[in-house]
């Protein structure tokens, strides 16, 4: 009989994930605490769209999903950045064009991955039903039917978490195991997404293949744009503090704020102040933990496993190569599924970790030095020494964005060749200085 997965969570990366079961042959129950996203009625409670790349596309490749998900896609050539002047500056992602990333719908793509799992006739998804306790021993998941109150004991071989970053599969691991590790950390700052809708005739009413950046050192805004003429921006703002969220009590403050900062975007968006007093700002949290599995019953898998912020993109992007990664540790043991987790955790933690550094201080760089001239200028000697030693420097943003090299490995290897850079420049200005001294007759 095919081993039996209970999965909980069919977001973007649960979703992924059953499909991955399925191909297979495992059986699959999915349990998802939302309705279905095709009635409608998404309530993604995260970013309206988002940023995907290599490793997220190489994901979808392995079930032949990447073009019917790239078909939705907006390519994004590089950071185009907004001053309070209006000036605007285009730094390209990569020194090859052919390389973006791209902005895609969050609800498109968890309908994709969705419907990909359904095909496979071994996964049965189920909607409206919330995990509320997992017994580990066993691999039994307790389940309420959210319509009806209805709970279920749901036994089955495994138990794999994919509910996100507050995953109840992770509070049970938190408060069944033994020394179990975690921790959360939140930062300063909080998020609110706004809209700039499409022009009279549909059209993008900025340059459409860019993520619009609007860097204020403390604080920034971007907008990534939407196939139907539109744009999502975010606004990255403290929570408490002379400037703030908690600092604008009135449409007024709002106004005078959006004015100040943004005014070039503040005649795109007509539904401003009605969008900064309905929609939620949402918190921004980084979380770890260890160990992700419990012997062969319970892992974790995405943000459950390693929430980070959203700074490099890449948190959705991860969670897919997980979902490779997991899929290649149980092809490589078929019959040892604990230790197939093992073998999962052991490849992804130390990247989970590195990814979560990264992205915490692309926060900075986005929102502070991208303003810079040096920062400009570094990205333009980052892509000539890219183009002058092929396959020897790598920008870090590249080996992130367009490889599947290890984050960690990727981390690493910027650490290096930013110390041998370094090194060679000083030594270059002193023998400049060497040169002159002697020249001039200095001592
Ligand atoms: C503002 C913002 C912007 C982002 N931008 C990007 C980006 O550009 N690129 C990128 O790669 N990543 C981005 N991310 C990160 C990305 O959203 C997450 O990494 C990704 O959604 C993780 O997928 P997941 O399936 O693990 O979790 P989720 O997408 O959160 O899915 C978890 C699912 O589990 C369900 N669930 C939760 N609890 C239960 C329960 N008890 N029982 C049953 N079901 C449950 C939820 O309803 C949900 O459907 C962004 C995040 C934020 C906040």
């Amino acid at each position: 009989m095919a081993e039996k997965f209970t999965l909980i969570g069919s977001g973007l990366a649960g979703g992924l994930l059953a499909a991955f079961l399925g191909r297979r042959g495992y059986e699959v129950d999915l349990f998802e605490r939302r309705a279905d996203p095709r009635a409608g009625n998404f309530v993604g409670g995260r970013s309206i769209n988002l940023a995907l790349s290599t490793r997220g596309i190489h994901a979808l490749t392995q079930l032949g999903l990447a073009d019917q998900v790239l078909q939705h896609a907006i390519p994004m050539r590089g950071r185009l950045i907004h001053e309070r002047d209006g000036a605007l500056h285009f730094a390209p992602y990569d020194r090859d064009p052919a390389k973006y990333i791209n902005s895609i719908g969050r609800a498109s793509l968890n309908t994709v991955v969705i419907e990909a799992a359904q095909r496979y006739p071994s996964v049965r998804v189920q909607f409206n039903h919330r995990c509320t306790d997992v017994e580990l021993e066993t691999a039994t998941a307790q389940v309420v039917n959210t319509e009806t109150e209805a709970t279920r004991q749901c036994r089955g071989d495994a138990v794999i978490g994919v509910d996100g970053a507050f995953s109840a599969v992770r509070q049970s691991m938190q408060r069944k195991i033994d020394r179990f590790e975690y921790d959360e950390s939140y930062l300063a700052h909080g998020y609110k997404e706004l809209t700039i809708p499409p022009g009279s005739k549909g059209e993008w009413q900025m340059e459409k293949e860019a993520l619009h950046i609007w860097p204020r050192k403390s604080f920034m805004m971007i907008a990534l744009p939407n196939p139907d003429g539109s744009f999502t921006c975010t606004l990255f703002w403290q929570f408490k503090g002379p400037s703030s969220f908690e600092s604008v009590r009135c449409d007024e403050d709002v106004k005078r704020f959006f004015n100040t900062e943004f005014p070039d975007a503040v005649p795109l968006m007509p539904a401003l102040l009605q969008e900064f007093r309905e929609n939620p700002t949402g918190s921004l949290v980084t979380i770890r933990c260890a160990p992700w599995c419990y012997k062969d019953k319970v892992a974790l898998l995405g943000d459950a496993a390693h929430a980070v912020v959203p700074f490099y993109g890449q948190g959705m992007n991860a969670a897919f190569e997980d979902c490779v990664v997991l899929d290649q540790c149980l092809a490589q043991f078929p019959d040892e599924r604990g230790r197939a987790f093992t073998e999962y955790f052991s490849r992804r933690k130390e990247n989970a970790d590195a990814l979560a550094r990264l992205a915490v201080d692309n926060f900075i760089e986005m929102r502070d030095k991208t303003a810079s001239r040096t920062f400009r200028a570094k990205k333009k000697i980052d892509h000539a020494l890219e183009a002058f030693l092929p396959g020897v420097y790598l920008p870090l943003y590249t080996m992130v964005t367009f490889t599947r090299i290890p984050y960690a490995d990727a981390a690493r290897r910027a650490r290096r060749q930013d110390y041998t850079l370094y090194s060679l420049l000083g030594l270059a200005i002193l023998l400049i200085l060497l040169l002159f001294g002697r020249l001039f007759g200095f001592n």
